[in-house]
């Protein structure tokens, strides 16, 4: 009986190490079972961030694509196929007000300083001929309340400003002495227009291009036109660069379509026919740009001033 007991307490010893054992390798067993799990997890992870970053990837290939999308249908809607059409907002038309040299508002206005003897009035400040560059004079009838120094600098302002006529020209205006330029602004009297515009009819109200002359009314200057209300700076930017666009060998157009922007060679001075005024050469200019004729196929308009 006493080889049975110690027989039987060998036994219980060996279960309990080998349940002991099978204990410390069943806990190994769920500790390895748990780092692989964890281990999945974090390749979960990993091939869920990387799935993350190719959404990531392709939203913002989405994106762009559908933001060139976008500037693609803009520009359809800019240029039909058939037809050029602008439109802008207030807030555009607002800021196509504003060029570098401030005295749209103003028109270079001022009172008259005394008697003038001579009949024209020159500026000082001029530039030497370039011809690298475009050269033009001015000079001003002594009887108008202007100011010959700023309508010199508001002139070239006007047409070397980056929606200007140097866009379409790549040249630079500059003013220069009479005696060299290519064409001339003169600011008259409605009378005055009148002699110098004619054979044109402008009839003491409408300013001109006659040869190489530009004859800016200065009824008009100082009043503007009906369809213009009270926006002196986008009729006065109309009236320079329509004519310069004259000089530069365009014809009149007409509106091509209700609420667009007037193009700058319409006779908008008469009327804009539902479209909205503006002073910029902005078809002539996405003509060039694009290098379509466009500009052709826009509703041609009576051959005058
Ligand atoms: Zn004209």
């Amino acid at each position: 009986m006493n080889s049975n007991l110690r027989l039987g307490v060998l036994l219980t010893i060996l279960i309990s190490i080998s349940a002991f054992s099978y204990f410390i390798f069943f806990r190994d067993t769920v500790s390895e079972q748990v780092a692989i799990e964890n281990e999945i997890q974090t390749s979960t992870t990993i091939s869920s961030t990387s799935t993350t970053l190719k959404t990531e990837n392709t939203t913002s290939t989405s994106t762009s694509t559908s933001t060139s999308t976008t500037s693609t249908t803009t520009t359809t809607t800019t240029i039909p196929p058939n037809q050029t059409v602008i439109y802008a907002t207030a807030q555009e038309i607002n800021n196509s007000k504003k060029i570098s040299y401030d005295y749209l508002k103003g028109g270079c206005k001022e009172d008259l300083i005394g008697d003038i003897e001579e009949e024209w009035v020159l500026p000082y400040e001029l530039f030497i001929f370039n011809e690298e560059k475009i050269n033009f004079s001015l000079k001003l009838d002594s009887s108008l309340s202007l100011n010959v120094e700023c309508l010199g600098k508001l002139i070239p302002s006007i047409l070397n400003d980056s929606r200007g006529w140097i866009k379409v020209t790549d040249k630079e205006f500059q003013l220069v002495d009479n005696s060299e330029s290519e064409f001339e602004f003169i600011f008259a009297s409605p009378e005055k227009t009148d002699e110098l515009c004619f054979p044109l009819e402008t009839n003491g109200i409408y300013s001109c291009r006659n040869e190489e002359q530009i004859v800016i009314n200065y009824f008009r200057w100082i009043n503007g036109a009906i369809d213009f209300g009270s926006d002196m700076e986008t009729y006065r930017l109309y009236l320079i660069n329509h004519e310069v666009g004259h000089i530069l060998g365009w014809g009149h157009v007409g509106c091509p379509k209700e609420d667009a922007l007037a193009p700058v060679m319409m006779q908008q001075s008469k009327s804009t026919m539902g479209c909205v005024p503006y002073g910029w050469p902005i078809y002539e200019i996405i003509e060039k740009e694009f290098g379509i004729d466009t500009y052709s196929l826009l509703p041609e308009s009576e051959e005058d001033s």
